[in-house]
């Protein structure tokens, strides 16, 4: 453990080897070049999809660039979300200030796009100067009609995790405004899934099958209309929980609406998922309608993966993903190829998802919390994995130690979900992990 900073020894365990419980939720140690987002970028994956609302990013270029179009999120309608804007802001609004800059920018994208909303992202430089944020956001509301929300994001003010918390904020300001819209029988809102690469539709179109109506999706393929009539579903299904749980608490709060946690991901969860909605609703048509569309798609599914798990057999993988949730189901998924997990780590799990992590993986298993390219490296070393699963930052690590990489975070632009998803997870995975191009790096 020589190459790990000391202070971050009670966030690294070892199953079958460590008893104590995994430390978490805690800010990075200083020097440790952690993995983790801002809390700009947080609060900005959670909004990005809403795809008719302006994104201003009040900060510099930088700022703006590092997060456009940061999710693979897709619209069905309007497509201003996947530009970037920014009031760039540079020295002389760091002197003076960016509050006019930020109103100009304001009206003229207004008057351009005609969105249907705005949300106004405050980043790191905004919080040193003090730019009142709020008050233009007012300001430009009150002269155009339209709401402009501003997310209080400044990027050294917390974690990831803190983004969540805000963008969730900006969502509650909005939802509860529609109060003409009444909901049909069965209807429920999708929280914490962001249509990467078009899962929602995958999704959606199962629930329909099962005689489900979506209400709003937050925040994957999102419309502000519907984020304003949220409040009248009778359910909220929780994808990914490490964003959206802190809202559906909120919305079960204030508007009586009860939540269930799920993952989308792998055969099981994916299954439990239609089940669990069709038990909510205590309807037996619509578990016999949800068996029925599980039964159809395995029947396809399982024969197509066994030729995979054949290949794959044995091989051992690393995970190391944003939220632990999502961890969990890889386990699972990788299972059903035959493969084992030797290191699992995320960047905001909490300690029941890590306690949920032990108890799942076998002896030996690295879990770790909040990691950096250097541990992870080592691990990887360590335990001779196959195969890296992780987001745009773990690409480099895996493939400067010649090993196949599997992109399971918010930027990529395949389906994983659902059942055609694990299809397309085994073909990547296999694709990757039995590449000839390895012999020549070993
Ligand atoms: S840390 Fe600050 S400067 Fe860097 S991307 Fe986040 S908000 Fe921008």
């Amino acid at each position: 453990m020589d190459a790990f900073i000391n202070d971050r020894k009670n966030q690294i365990l070892t199953k079958g080897k460590d008893d104590a419980t995994i430390a978490c939720g805690k800010a990075s140690v200083a020097g440790s070049v952690s993995q983790r987002a801002c809390v700009f970028c947080g609060s900005r994956v959670v909004l990005y999809p809403i795809a008719d609302a302006l994104h201003l990013i009040h900060g510099p270029v930088g700022c703006a660039a590092y997060t456009w179009d940061i999710r693979g999120a897709l619209s069905s309608g309007p497509q201003i979300h996947r530009l970037s804007f920014t009031t760039d802001l540079k020295e002389k609004e760091v002197v003076f200030g960016g509050e006019e800059r930020l109103y100009k920018a304001l009206i003229s994208l207004i008057e351009t796009y005609k969105p249907k909303g705005a949300f106004v992202y405050a980043t790191c430089i905004v919080g040193v100067i003090g730019d009142d944020v709020e008050a233009v956001c007012r300001r430009v509301t009150r002269e155009t009609g339209i709401d402009v929300i501003p997310v209080m994001s400044e990027g050294f003010n917390g974690t990831k995790k803190d983004g969540y918390k805000i963008a969730c904020g900006a969502l509650a300001k909005l939802i509860g405004t529609d109060t003409t819209y009444e909901a049909p029988e069965y209807s429920i809102n999708i929280l914490g899934d962001f249509n990467l690469a078009g899962e929602l539709w995958m999704l959606a179109e199962y629930y329909k099958k099962m005689g489900v109506n979506l209400v709003g999706a937050m925040t994957g393929d999102g419309r502000i209309d519907d984020i304003r009539k949220a409040h009248k579903a009778h359910l909220n299904i929780v994808q990914c929980s490490g964003s959206m749980i802190g809202l559906a608490k909120e919305m079960k709060e204030k508007y009586g609406i009860p939540f269930m946690k799920v993952s989308y991901f792998g055969i099981e969860d994916m299954s439990d998922a239609l089940y669990e909605v069709a038990k909510f609703f205590k309807s037996d048509e619509m578990m016999e309608k949800a068996r029925t569309l599980v039964k159809e798609e395995l029947s396809v599914l399982l024969p197509a993966l066994a030729q995979y798990r054949q290949k794959l057999e044995g091989k051992k993988a690393a995970i190391y993903v944003g939220g632990a949730f999502k961890a969990i189901s890889l386990v699972k998924a990788l299972r059903l190829i035959g493969m084992k997990t030797v290191v699992v780590g995320s960047q905001t799990g909490n300690v029941d998802d890590y306690n949920l992590l032990k108890e799942m993986c076998d002896d030996g298993t690295i879990i770790v919390d909040d990691s950096n390219p250097n541990e992870l490296s080592e691990f990887v070393k360590q335990t001779g994995a196959d195969l890296f699963i992780g987001g745009v930052k773990e690409r480099p690590i895996a493939y400067k130690l010649g090993l196949g990489f599997c992109d399971h975070n918010h930027e990529r632009k395949e389906a994983l979900a659902g059942y055609e998803g694990m299809l397309n997870f085994a073909k990547e995975v296999y694709a990757s992990v039995c590449s000839p191009v390895w012999q020549f790096m070993k």
